[in-house]
C-alpha cells in the first residue's frame, strides 16, 4: 500500500546525516530537533501552537484531557473511522454518541449531527478520513449552537486545506478548538517509527497541553495535575524535519496518481471512484473506491492473487465493535456507515507510484470487470 524504501532511497544520505547529529548529540529525549519541528510544523499551519507527542492516539487523548470533561460526559464521534477517536473517550470514561456518515465523501453527515446530540455532549471529533475535509463549515456552526468543543482528528488529512465560502482556505486541524495528527510511518507526514502532535492556536491551552503531555508537571518535581507521559523522539522529529518540506509536493503526487485512477475508472458503472467536494482540496491519503456490484471482496482477491494489494479500511462500523457495543445503536443505527463497510477498498496510494505500476493496477481492475 505505501512504499517506504523508495521514499528511504529518495532522502538517501540526507537520511543518515540526520540521524547521525543525533546520535553524536545524543539528546535523545527533548532534543533540539523536537522544538524545532514544532515550529516548522506551526509555520506550514499558518502559524500555530504545535505540541508534539508520542503518536495520533495521544493527541486525541491530550486534546480531550485539556477540555476538562468529566466522567458521564459525552463526545460525538463518527461510526465509520478507525478505533482510535472513541477509544480514548472511552478510557476517559465518556460517554461516544455516534454520527453516521456521508455515502459521498465518508465524513460525518451534517443532517444526522442533531439526532446524535444529548445535552451531555460537551465535544465533537469530526475525523477528515481518506484525506478529505469533513464538512467544517456545518459542524461548526453546530458546535457554536450548542456551546461545545471541536476537536479534528486530521491523522490522515495534514496538508488539506478546508475552504471557505469566502474562497480564503485554512488547513485542517486549525479550524476547531484542537487539531490532533500522527506521524505513523504511512501517513502522508510519516516518520520512522511513532509519532504524533497536538495543534492549538490559543499558547494557554498549548502550555497545558504540554504540561498534561509532560505528567502534569509544571516546574521540576511540581506535579499541578495527573497527566501522562506522551514525547516524540528526538530522532523521529529529526526525520519529521527532512520530510516537512517535501509533504505538499508529496501530497500533489498522491492526487495525480488519483486522476489518473479516476480517469481509468470512469467508465466502470460497478465502481464510484472517490467524491471530490468543493471545500476541500485531497491529499488521497487513500484512494478509496466504492464497489456497487457487492462483489468488493472478490475484487479484493483477484488483486491479491495478480500481487497488487488493496485494504478495506474499515470492515466493521465502530458501533458494531464488541468493545464498543451498546444496545441503544443495533445494527441499522448507521445505515451508511454499516453500507460503506461493505462497499469500500483501497488501491496502493503513495507519491512514488511508478507509471507502470498504476497502468498494471487500472489494467487488472479492469480486466476484473470485463
Ligand atoms: C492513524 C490514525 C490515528 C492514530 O494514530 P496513531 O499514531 O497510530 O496512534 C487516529 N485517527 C485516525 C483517523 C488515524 O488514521
Amino acid at each position: 500500500m505505501v512504499d517506504l524504501e523508495v521514499e528511504r532511497r529518495f532522502f538517501g544520505i540526507r537520511l543518515d546525516t540526520a540521524l547521525s547529529e543525533v546520535l553524536t548529540h545524543t539528546q535523545f529525549i527533548r532534543g533540539p530537533e523536537v522544538q524545532k519541528f514544532a515550529q516548522e510544523l506551526g509555520q506550514y499551519l499558518g502559524g500555530i501552537s504545535v505540541i508534539p507527542c508520542a503518536n495520533g492516539t495521544d493527541a486525541l487523548q491530550l486534546a480531550l484531557m485539556a477540555l476538562d470533561l468529566k466522567p458521564g460526559d459525552a463526545v460525538m464521534v463518527p461510526a465509520f473511522t478507525y478505533v482510535a477517536t472513541a477509544e480514548v473517550a472511552a478510557l476517559l470514561k465518556l460517554e461516544v454518541r455516534w454520527v453516521d456518515v456521508s455515502l459521498e465523501h465518508f465524513n460525518l453527515l451534517p443532517e444526522a449531527l442533531e439526532q446524535a446530540w444529548s445535552p451531555r455532549v460537551k465535544a465533537i471529533v469530526p475525523v477528515h478520513l481518506f484525506g478529505q475535509s469533513a464538512p467544517m463549515k456545518e459542524i461548526m456552526e453546530f458546535a457554536q449552537t450548542k456551546g461545545i468543543a471541536v476537536i479534528e482528528d486530521a491523522a490522515q488529512a495534514l496538508g488539506t486545506d478546508y475552504i471557505f465560502s469566502t474562497r480564503e482556505s485554512k488547513k485542517v486541524g486549525t479550524i476547531g478548538d484542537i487539531g490532533c495528527t500522527s506521524f505513523f510511518p504511512s501517513k502522508n507526514l510519516g516518520c520512522y517509527g511513532d509519532g504524533g502532535a497536538v495543534f492549538t492556536a490559543s499558547s494557554e491551552r498549548a502550555a497545558r497541553i504540554a504540561r498534561i503531555a509532560n505528567h502534569g508537571q509544571d516546574t521540576l518535581y511540581e506535579f499541578t495535575e495527573v497527566g501522562i507521559n506522551s514525547r516524540l523522539d528526538t530522532l523521529q522529529a529529526a526525520i519529521l524535519r527532512l520530510k516537512l518540506p517535501y509533504l505538499d509536493e508529496f501530497n500533489s503526487r498522491r492526487r495525480a496518481a488519483a486522476d489518473l485512477y479516476d480517469s481509468q475508472f470512469q467508465n466502470i458503472p460497478q465502481l464510484q471512484t472517490p467524491v471530490r467536494v468543493p471545500w476541500s482540496t485531497h491529499i488521497f491519503h487513500q484512494y478509496t473506491l466504492r464497489v456497487l456490484d457487492g462483489r468488493r471482496d472478490q475484487l479484493r482477491a483477484y488483486l491479491a492473487e495478480r500481487g497488487i494489494p488493496a485494504m478495506v479500511y474499515y470492515p466493521k462500523p465502530l458501533h458494531l465493535q464488541p468493545a464498543y457495543y451498546n444496545p441503544d445503536y443495533p445494527e441499522g443505527s448507521f445505515p451508511n456507515a454499516e453500507r460503506l463497510s461493505r462497499e469500500v477498498l483501497s488501491l496502493p496510494m503513495h507519491p512514488f507510484l511508478s507509471e507502470s505500476q498504476l497502468s498494471y493496477i487500472t489494467e487488472t481492475v479492469r480486466r476484473f470487470f470485463r
